[in-house]
């Protein structure tokens, strides 16, 4: 740790609280790599202590936010956890309590966005339930019966804790992060009864306490894997207290659940594919359900929450360079589709959604039934001057460089959505017909710089790093139109709405494709 970090915080500022900690071996699990429930203890007392420096008086943890794990802390290395005061809602909390002193632009930001997570945390049961209330229509895509499923009944643990006074409090409340890290526990055994290895946990979820526990609660925990997504697996978690009285009569309260992302390495160091799972029961099915909700959820707020800024990836057009620039263009967006790990998050009459989460980088496809042959909806899409016509998204695109047959450059412009300016864009889109053995058109798209087209102080430039359309033809008539994008901080906004489900902008701009190829009719195309 450097010396500055020691140094005291300015008076007047937000309540700001420093945890150091050297990790030992009784922090750790077998491997000496520091457990995620005792991070998760630290976390809660530092920011425990923050708040109550804050209140003035002692705090509980209410809820935690959405938590990542990014890196794995060891045995022998400090570990320093910083908690600050960001914003105080006087709702949420029992005593009245003093607005937070905002010093830099930096807490500015930060105290926006704690506005921007209560809305989320405010509207996550209503957007949960219409998730759910949405996938109960499409049961059958979901819960497709396929080879090597397994039943989740094996991975079912319940274990038990009495709450003693080094797990509270002095006034005899139980930690949160105390009762945090006995619910990792249980949910690390479920997971690892589904790989056979070692669970390394990914992300928690948001989640709130319901009531309090105290010193002499016995506490009951109950986890099992609720559903896997391919290299990833959810665990939930129930807690109930009960206290002598309650114990006897077997009458519990419900304090929390918890819902716990694993993923899980090989020996080779490779990441574990995990089998698909069957839901048996009604609870399974229900519970099945819930975690691809919540996936939706977590998905879409990853980036509201982390507030990443991309680095920019876009490539300078030089002409000498077209036929090289070209063929990556198109190899950049078959090599996307072609990636394994895709997974159904949604599908509504003839629109179907698929996401795909590589650490950081989030992917979006979106597929459509079309009742044209396939060369027709490549023609219309692959001419990008038509898009504004059916995409809400494009508000203009002209021709910038007719650079081949095949390739063309355009400048396009896209409303306002979340920042203060409008956005622009220049784009190679490069098409090719099928060869050969294949039956895919394709139409792929990526931003490049152009000296003649530089940014304007009008417009935030925005990026597309791989983007474009896949058409398979399925008979004369119809095809299958398939839109790709790998997701950037600026074309997030355009689909955080609809990956968290409280918007629809996706499935009506397909369905708005999906018109627009129809109502062409094959004659009148020609004429034009
Ligand atoms: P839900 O069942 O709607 O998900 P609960 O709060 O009842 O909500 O449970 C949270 C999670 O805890 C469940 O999704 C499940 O993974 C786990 N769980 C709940 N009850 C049990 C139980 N009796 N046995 C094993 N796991 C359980």
């Amino acid at each position: 740790m450097e010396p500055q970090d020691l140094q005291r915080q300015p008076l007047g500022g937000a309540a700001e609280v420093q945890m150091c900690q050297a990790i030992f071996p009784s922090h750790a699990n077998h491997l000496g790599e520091l457990s995620a429930g005792q991070l998760l203890k630290w976390i809660d007392t530092t920011a425990c202590l923050a708040a109550e420096k804050h209140a003035g008086v002692s705090c509980v943890t209410a809820s935690m936010d959405d938590i990542q794990f990014e890196e794995t802390a060891r045995v022998g290395q400090m570990i320093n956890i910083k908690a600050k005061v960001i914003r105080a809602f006087n709702t949420s909390m029992e005593v009245r309590l003093k607005p937070v002193t905002l010093l830099t632009e930096q807490d500015q930001v930060e105290h926006d966005l704690a506005s921007e997570r209560r809305k989320v945390r405010l509207q996550q049961e209503d957007t949960f339930q219409s998730l759910m209330r949405e996938s109960s229509r499409f049961d059958d895509v979901i819960c497709d019966q396929e080879d090597g499923m397994v039943s989740t009944g094996d991975t079912w643990v319940q274990s038990i804790e009495l709450v003693l006074p080094p797990h509270a409090n002095h006034h005899g409340n139980t930690f949160g992060g105390q009762i945090m890290a006995w619910m990792e526990t249980v949910a690390n055994i479920s997971a690892s009864r589904l790989c056979g290895s070692h669970p390394i946990l990914k992300s928690v979820d948001m989640f709130k306490f319901r009531g309090p526990s105290t010193v002499g609660d016995r506490l009951v925990f109950n986890a099992i894997v609720n559903n896997t997504f391919q290299n990833c697996v959810e665990v939930g978690v129930r807690v109930e207290a009960y206290n002598c009285d309650e114990w006897s009569k077997g009458q519990g309260r419900h304090i929390n659940s918890a819902f716990l992302i694993y993923y899980a390495i090989d020996d080779n160091e490779e990441v574990i594919m995990f089998p698909r799972v069957k839901p048996i029961s009604k609870d399974d099915v229900r519970r099945y359900r819930g975690a691809i909700a919540r996936k939706r959820i977590r998905l879409g707020r990853k980036y509201v929450i982390s507030h990443k800024e991309d680095i920019p990836l876009c490539v300078h057009w030089d002409a000498s360079n077209q036929a090289y620039l070209s063929h990556s263009n198109v190899d950049a967006l078959k090599g996307l589709a072609a990636k394994s790990g895709w997974e159904v998050t949604s599908a509504v009459g003839k629109i179907k959604m698929h996401t795909l989460e590589e650490s950081d980088v989030l992917s979006v496809w979106v597929e459509k039934q079309v009742e044209r042959p396939a060369n027709l909806a490549f023609d219309l899409l692959s001419d990008f001057t038509k898009r504004p016509q059916w995409d809400p998204h494009y508000l203009s695109c002209e021709v910038i460089d007719l650079v081949s047959d095949d390739d063309t450059i355009y400048y396009i412009t896209c409303p306002k959505v979340s920042g203060s300016k409008p956005i622009d864009l220049v784009v190679l889109v490069s098409r090719r017909k099928p060869v050969k053995d294949s039956n895919t058109y394709v139409v792929a798209v990526k931003s490049v710089t152009l000296a003649s087209v530089p940014p304007s102080p009008q417009y935030n430039r925005s990026e597309i790093t791989r983007a474009g359309f896949l058409i398979q033809a399925v008979d004369s008539s119809s095809c299958t139109v398939s839109y790709m994008i790998q997701i950037s901080s600026s074309t997030l906004p355009y689909f955080a709405g609809n990956l968290g489900g409280w918007s629809r902008s996706i499935e009506e701009t397909a369905a708005s494709c999906i018109q627009f190829i129809e109502k062409t009719t094959i004659g009148r195309f020609i004429n034009k």
